[in-house]
């Protein structure tokens, strides 16, 4: 398995785990930007953001995606935060395995 992202999720390498469900996971990122600074990835190995079909099962995807990164901020007790996403090499993305960036300070 070569995806660090599905690495962390099947418990093959470290990470610092804020959040778990069926379907996500959320941890730490290794060089934060933020006080609070963690990323929101879905279990099912997707590449990029715009991989999520234009249908209404892709629209049910990416509504959890977000679903839980509202739900992971609420759990660190963030009242606001930042909420990032890059989409492919020119926008950004290192890590080809979807996620959302939450960064915040605590309150
Ligand atoms: P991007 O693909 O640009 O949205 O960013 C990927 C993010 O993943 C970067 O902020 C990295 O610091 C972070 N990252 C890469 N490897 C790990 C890891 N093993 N554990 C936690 N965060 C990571």
């Amino acid at each position: 398995m070569e995806c660090v992202f599905c690495r962390i999720i099947a418990g093959e390498l470290p990470s610092r785990k804020v959040y778990e469900d069926e379907g996500f996971v959320a941890f730490h990122d290794i060089r934060p930007k933020a006080p609070v600074h963690v990323l929101v990835v879905p279990k099912e190995h997707i590449a990029k953001l715009s991989d999520y079909p234009d249908t209404e099962e892709g629209e049910r995807k990416l509504g959890a995606l977000f679903r839980t990164a509202n739900r992971v901020a609420r759990v660190l007790g963030l009242e606001g935060y930042k909420v990032q996403v890059h989409v492919g090499e020119k926008g950004g993305q290192e890590v080809f395995h979807v996620h959302v960036h939450v960064m915040g300070s605590p309150s």
